[in-house]
């Protein structure tokens, strides 16, 4: 006896979807249901029970007690069923990981509005998803990856899904949006965006069926399933994705996405199709290759695995890898995108006082609830994570003299364990990759893994044909590749002297948003959410910091009037050097062959 689920907008004005779920047969002591607390690939205790309103429970025409025994379970009277529970979920929230809902659009996560059944979540699902009564949705589609059961009224109807945890994994869409579909090895695969946007659908189309394709030959296969979406949120200015098994939701900026007529690989749309290639390629890697901590997932608290940095490290490093492997982007756009990740880890120094193992274990309080201390404290496991994923494929491709690549140690994963639902263990990994790679890895490991040594690039690159070199970042907006634009008649670029910290815009003045440990910022006594007002005496507003330091030099002094809270104060700070933080990566252009011939099968250049 299938678990009846039942979704209908009720009041797109106010947000509001109501939601009914049937027992046929309730636990006759009495019927717990649980709301999950957090959402899987997002790492945070988001108690999605807050947004339930009015719930209740009848069985046989008659209203059955209900009572809540904790911030997210409620227990049914014992009754004979079937039982029939009723709420209303509050939807305002314009992210990738709840629901949100207007006379627009709606979007949901199971997560967010489908209440678990205690003790019977293995048991197969039914959803009946309704259009909004009224007026002005004549035109509203569904889309969505779950499986339908009958056909459908523009999506609208009833879908199956195989037990709760199949239900909560296929996000829904609903409104008017462009949807586009192509195949992938038999599968169709839809695009679809909802929000204001002007796309080039056929551009997407073709560029993403090479990346799918890229993928699904890297592991071999498509995962079974009988369609893949990916449901895209366009805005004024997003970023954002969460993988599912079928599906991914994607929240972008709406310039992100390729004009008609334009056929080049913008900054903005190469940055799109990063991500669509990242949420993508966790289809295999987090959805079915996943933590052993993760199988099954416990909703109602934190569930802790050291190994995140593989699984958000390695994904980060094959996202862009394949853009370049697809040649959808150049080397040299390749390289700078892998100077940009270099650069955002060597930028903080938190990197030095906790391992991406201990950041895995700790984002639930740390990378994802990131304070002002935030670069000072942590290291993400994302950046680093796919620093540590690029050396490893690197050591193994020139350890194996070019037989073997972090490649083969991912298709094993799949095929030994992904494949088959079997989790991976905390360690596994390493044996993994030093089993099929036939090199002993274990002080790679050690290093990376257990300490906070920066993973040595340098050398590793010089053997695939690229310089690696750090420098002075040149301004505010420099996120590290090489420099754009020739300096004139070999003037040469110097660096401005810098206060340490970095600037948040705030309409009294400048807001110091982190003060970098031994910054010159901090040793002056600044603070974190102190607002600058002037320096030397001269007002600051809406000018910014880096325009008058460029006539300063560091060692000089500067005061600085700051307000902390309503306090006004003053302070000397001694300039300091612009610290070299920032990564450029060149391709060395003439090579020797076996150096040429290393690069070339690492990038698939033919
Ligand atoms: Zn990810």
């Amino acid at each position: 006896m299938p678990i009846q689920y039942s979704i209908l907008p009720v009041n797109p004005q106010a947000h509001l979807f109501a939601v009914s779920c049937i027992v046929q047969d309730p636990d006759p002591e009495g019927q717990l249901f649980k709301m999950p607390a957090w959402i899987p690939g997002s790492y945070m205790i988001r108690d999605f029970a807050k947004n339930i309103v009015q719930l209740s429970a009848r069985s046989a025409g008659k209203k059955v007690q209900v009572k809540k025994i904790d911030k997210q379970t409620w227990k049914c009277a014992g009754c004979k069923g079937p039982l029939t529970l009723t709420y209303e979920v509050y939807a305002w929230d314009m992210s990738v990981r709840s629901a949100h809902l207007d006379v627009t659009h709606g979007y949901f996560n199971g997560t967010s509005v489908f209440l678990q059944v205690v003790g019977k979540e293995d048991r197969a699902c039914v959803l009946d998803i309704s259009p909004p009564n009224g007026e002005g949705y004549d035109e509203w589609r569904v889309s969505t990856a779950m499986p339908y059961l009958d056909s459908t009224q523009n999506g609208f109807g009833t879908y199956q899904s195989n037990d709760y945890d199949d239900l909560i994994d296929h996000p829904v869409e609903m409104g008017v949006f462009e949807k586009a579909t192509f195949m992938v090895k038999g599968t169709p695969h839809d695009i679809v965006i909802t929000g204001k946007h002007r796309t080039d659908m056929d551009r997407l189309c073709k560029d993403l069926k090479k990346i799918c394709n890229h993928h699904a030959r890297f592991f071999g296969q498509l995962p079974p399933m009988k369609r893949y979406v990916f449901l895209v949120m366009a805005v004024g200015d997003g970023y954002g994705g969460l993988e599912h098994r079928a599906s991914c939701s994607l929240l972008c900026s709406r310039d992100d996405l390729p004009a008609k007529g334009v056929s080049e690989v913008t900054e903005k749309y190469r940055t799109f199709l990063g991500l669509c290639s990242h949420e993508y390629f966790h289809t295999w890697n987090v959805k079915r290759i996943k933590p052993a901590a993760f199988t099954p997932y416990d909703l109602g608290q934190e569930v802790h695995t050291r190994t995140l940095w593989a699984f958000e490290g390695i994904t980060s490093y094959y996202d862009d890898l394949s853009l370049i492997r697809t040649g959808l982007i150049e080397p040299e756009s390749y390289l700078e995108l892998l100077a940009q990740m270099i650069t955002r880890v060597i930028r903080g120094k938190g990197r030095f006082k906790q391992t991406v193992t201990d950041s895995s274990f700790d984002t639930w309080t740390k990378f994802y609830k990131q304070d002002e201390n935030a670069p000072n404290s942590i290291v993400s496991y994302y950046t680093k994570g796919a620093m540590i994923a690029l050396a490893l494929d690197l050591t193994i491709r020139t350890g194996s003299k070019g037989k073997k690549s972090l490649d083969d140690v991912m298709l094993v994963l799949w095929r030994q364990l992904g494949k088959k639902g079997v989790g991976v263990g905390e360690y596994e990994i390493e044996k993994i990759a030093n089993e099929i790679s036939g090199i002993d890895l274990d002080q790679f490991f050690e290093q990376a893994l257990n300490s906070t040594d920066d993973v040595d690039l340098e050398a590793l690159l010089k053997k695939f044909g690229v310089e690696y070199h750090v420098r002075p970042a040149e301004n505010d907006k420099d996120k590290g590749g090489l420099l754009k634009g020739s300096t004139k008649n070999g003037e040469v670029r110097r660096p401005r002297p810098v206060l340490g910290v970095r600037t948040a815009s705030d309409p009294a003045g400048i807001k110091l948003a982190h003060v970098f440990d031994d910054g010159a910022g901090q040793l002056a006594g600044l603070s974190a959410g102190d607002i600058v007002m002037a320096m030397d005496n001269i007002r600051l507003q809406g000018k910014g910091f880096a325009n008058c330091l460029s006539r300063y030099q560091a060692g000089e002094c500067v005061g600085l009037h700051v307000f902390r809270r309503d306090e006004l104060m003053t302070f000397k700070v001694i300039l300091q050097e612009a610290p070299k933080d920032t990564c450029e990566l060149r391709l060395i252009k003439t090579p020797a062959k076996a150096v040429l011939a290393r690069r070339n099968d690492w990038l698939h250049i033919k």
